[in-house]
């Protein structure tokens, strides 16, 4: 079958890149509450904890360490960390951080009990990694000034501060980096029911009207995922209101899917033609990685960052030491008839 690599729009659907006006988009569904914060139950009851105790002793909230899928909140939730600690939030991305001076600079202009937020931290340069390790044990940054026989390193006092990182990738940091967040969590993807009311909350600040049934009928094809749901309700708003449409109507729901692509169980094109490949060209798999990106035309990191959780949450991929394999859901899911040879294999 002809492999389409996934254009910008698909991408940007899902998550990674997030263009301008997707991100002030964001901006304004972003809860800014921890009680608007649909979902993520027990790391919500946990933060409440941290947050009330750390408030009580007057101390910053001990680093914490945010991990899971694109799209599921982490962004999200390390602004209501600081909404909730009463204190200013700083934002960073690893690989923006190229030198040391860099990262002195955001952390010397860090007030007391600050928190800065580093998105992808997995992605952080080794030598960045080293200068950080002080900073969040001893509120200190060793620096080196010059070169050669006339370096010399200073010591530089800090504002007690919180690093909140984000990670899609937790088992590609360095544990030195990992090991120093005290708190750990790691979001999931969220239920039928969580991902609704997501979509009613987006349709109530965007002011679009739902008919009976219109708001189960998306979510039940986000993904899972908060991020998703609400470029759903936007996309459908959009075609709507092209066509003069006062509320969604569960039909409309259903021909914005058709027309992006996306079916019944919320896999895209992409999703399909990943499972397809590994189906047709590779017998069912295992396939490596390398393999499947060349295959698909897609980067790697896009297939294991913003494809492949969901297709593994769902269960219709598997992914052994030898590589990736399709159960037999991936077979029904396509409509395939999964050969009697590859089913005695699963068994
Ligand atoms: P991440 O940083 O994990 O990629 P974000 O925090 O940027 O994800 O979340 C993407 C969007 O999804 C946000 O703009 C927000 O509107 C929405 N969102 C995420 N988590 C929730 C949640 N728990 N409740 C309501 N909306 C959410």
């Amino acid at each position: 079958m002809a492999v389409q690599r996934s254009t910008r729009a698909d991408v940007a659907l899902r998550q990674t890149q997030t263009p301008r006006d997707s991100e002030a988009f964001e901006q304004t569904l972003r809860p800014r509450k921890l009680a608007e914060y649909i979902g993520q139950g027990e790391i919500k009851g946990h933060v409440l904890v941290h947050v009330h105790a750390a408030r009580s002793r007057n101390e910053p909230l001990g680093h914490t360490l945010l991990h899971g899928p694109p799209g599921l909140g982490k962004t999200t939730l390390a602004c209501i960390l600081a909404q909730e600690m009463g204190t200013q939030l700083r934002t960073a991305s690893g690989p923006s951080i190229e030198k040391p001076g860099d990262l002195a600079s955001l952390l010397t202009n860090l007030n007391q009990g600050d928190i800065l937020f580093i998105d992808e931290i997995h992605r952080m340069r080794p030598a960045i990694e080293e200068v950080l390790y002080s900073a969040m044990e001893d509120f200190a940054l060793d620096l080196v000034i010059g070169k050669g026989p006339s370096a010399r390193s200073m010591r530089l006092d800090l504002k007690p501060f919180t690093l909140v990182g984000a990670t899609t990738k937790i088992g590609s940091m360095s544990a030195p980096l990992r090991d120093r967040f005290v708190h750990q969590f790691k979001l999931a993807f969220y239920s039928n029911e969580e991902i609704r009311q997501i979509v009613e909350r987006a349709a109530g600040i965007l002011g679009v009207r739902f008919d009976d049934g219109a708001a189960q009928r998306i979510a039940s094809c986000a993904r899972a995922t908060p991020r998703i749901a609400n470029r759903l309700v936007r996309s459908i708003r959009d075609f709507a209101q092209v066509e003069g449409e006062q509320s969604i109507t569960p039909h409309r729901v259903q021909s914005t899917l058709d027309a992006l692509g996306i079916d019944a169980r919320g896999l895209d094109r992409v999703d399909r033609a990943i499972l397809s490949a590994i189906i047709e060209k590779f017998a069912g798999g295992p396939v490596g990685l390398s393999t499947l990106a060349a295959v698909t035309a897609e980067e790697e990191e896009t297939l294991e960052d913003v494809y492949e959780p969901y297709l593994l949450q769902q269960g219709f991929l598997q992914r052994t030491p030898k590589g990736r394999i399709v159960t037999k859901h991936a077979y029904g899911v396509l409509g395939m008839e999964c050969p009697q040879g590859v089913q005695a294999a699963m068994l």
